[in-house]
């Protein structure tokens, strides 16, 4: 019977489910860095999501591990190609949190074009800002899509039945329909990013890149922080080039610098504590698929 932590929450049911298979469970879902490199030893599988890191140094002291598996999809926190070399597999369930992620995509593009975080702000301050708060329709906008995998075609899908008009760009797909990252820019309302991070990514959306866009445009970042350079972004909601962002992930979660302390407190920015993935109905499908594999290695 194999031995399995789970350092990050994982659904309860998906634990019960692993249990009955045969699979010896332990539960550590704070665990520390320092305590998970004491421990790490004793198990043959590993269950993390985006808390946990797992470098090479820590895979250097797992002489049991098996599978590591990353409940989500991101395995930048993870030192893949070094477990690889050490015969670990590592395992992720990337379809579990797609739909989660379009759903908060679409909303949080809805609360910009209304100014829905304002408005709460305002009445529970006592203020009837009615006047100030005429906004925009999604419907008939452009939504340029960068990075078109698994989350950006079905925020696609679904952007389209909003009414939205739809380009994407993303080099590594070929499909005729899609734009180069200068066109996307020229003709979008609306940004948002489904790229991966890492090297290639990083400052993708630069201070150049941003003066590309239309002037107005808005641009929401659920992706993975990095992607958008934040300083360049502050000085475009600044100057007005960029009417609003939405952000869900950061360069430093949680923000502690003073910049992101000042872009996440401008009143056109709406900030979420990468929440992308946190539904009960993710957190049940991320469990289901953790299960699945946890069981297929260990039981
Ligand atoms: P995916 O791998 O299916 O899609 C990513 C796409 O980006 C791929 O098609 C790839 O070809 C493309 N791409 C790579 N480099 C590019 C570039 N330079 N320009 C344009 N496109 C490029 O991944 P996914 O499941 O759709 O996830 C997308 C992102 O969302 C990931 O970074 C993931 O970590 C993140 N994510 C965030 C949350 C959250 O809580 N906010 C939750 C889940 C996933």
């Amino acid at each position: 019977m194999g031995k399995l932590l789970i350092c990050d929450p994982v659904d309860e049911s998906a634990i019960e489910e692993m249990r009955n298979a045969g699979v010896d469970v332990d539960v550590r879902d704070d665990i520390s860095a320092e305590e998970l490199a004491e421990v790490i030893g004793e198990y043959e599988g590993i269950v993390v999501r985006s808390r946990t890191k797992v470098p090479s140094a820590l895979i250097d002291r797992a002489t049991s591990l098996k599978v590591i598996i990353r409940g989500g999809v991101g395995l930048d926190s993870i030192d893949v190609a070094h477990a690889q070399e050490k015969g670990i597999a590592v395992r992720n369930t990337p379809e579990a949190n797609s739909n989660a992620v379009v759903e908060l995509v679409l909303g949080l593009m809805i609360a910009l074009a209304r100014n829905v975080t304002s408005a709460d702000k305002a009445m529970k301050e006592g203020r009837w800002t009615k006047k100030q708060l005429q906004g925009t329709e999604i419907e008939g906008k452009t939504l340029g899509i960068i990075g078109f995998g698994r989350i950006g075609q079905m925020l696609g899908d679904k952007a389209k039945a909003l009414g939205m008009e739809v380009r994407a760009c993303d080099p590594y797909i070929a499909d005729s329909d899609l734009l180069c990252l200068e066109d996307l820019l020229a003709v979008a309302d609306y940004i948002s990013l489904h790229v991966p991070g890492g090297a290639e990514t990083k400052n993708l959306l630069d201070a150049e890149n941003l003066q590309k866009t239309k002037r107005g445009v808005f641009i929401v970042q659920a992706s993975r922080g990095g992607t958008v350079d934040e300083q360049a972004l502050y000085e475009a909601l600044e100057s007005g080039q960029v009417a609003g962002a939405a952000l869900d992930v950061y360069t430093e979660e949680p923000p502690k610098s003073e910049l992101l302390h000042k872009l996440v407190g401008l009143p056109q920015v709406i900030a979420t504590p990468h929440i992308g993935a946190a539904t009960e109905e993710a957190l049940a499908r991320v469990g289901g698929e953790v299960a699945a594999l946890a069981i297929s290695y260990l039981a």
